[in-house]
């Protein structure tokens, strides 16, 4: 699971912006102000027969800052992001 759905920066952050891209999410922002110091990502690629998935995963952040349940107050609601 992406470390930024705890962190303060999520609707802001380019990065975020960039996986919710990758997974084919709604973003939270249309234009992100704000630039991660070194994020990694990990990539997992499945294969279930013809179909491939990619999922995208920050698993760390220079920038990252502990704001638990972020992404769950901007949606509430909606299930988490996997
Ligand atoms: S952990 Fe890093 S990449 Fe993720 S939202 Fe926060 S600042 Fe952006």
């Amino acid at each position: 699971m992406c470390i930024c759905i705890n962190c303060h920066y999520v609707d802001a952050c380019s990065t975020y912006h960039a996986v919710e891209h990758q997974h084919q999410q709604p973003h939270l922002t249309d234009s992100p102000t704000f630039e991660a110091k070194e994020p990694t990502i990990n990539v997992n690629i499945r294969q279930a027969g013809e179909i491939i998935e990619m999922e995208w995963d920050v698993v760390g952040c220079l920038s990252f800052t502990q704001e638990i349940g972020r992404w769950a107050n901007l949606r509430p609601g909606e299930l988490l992001p996997t």
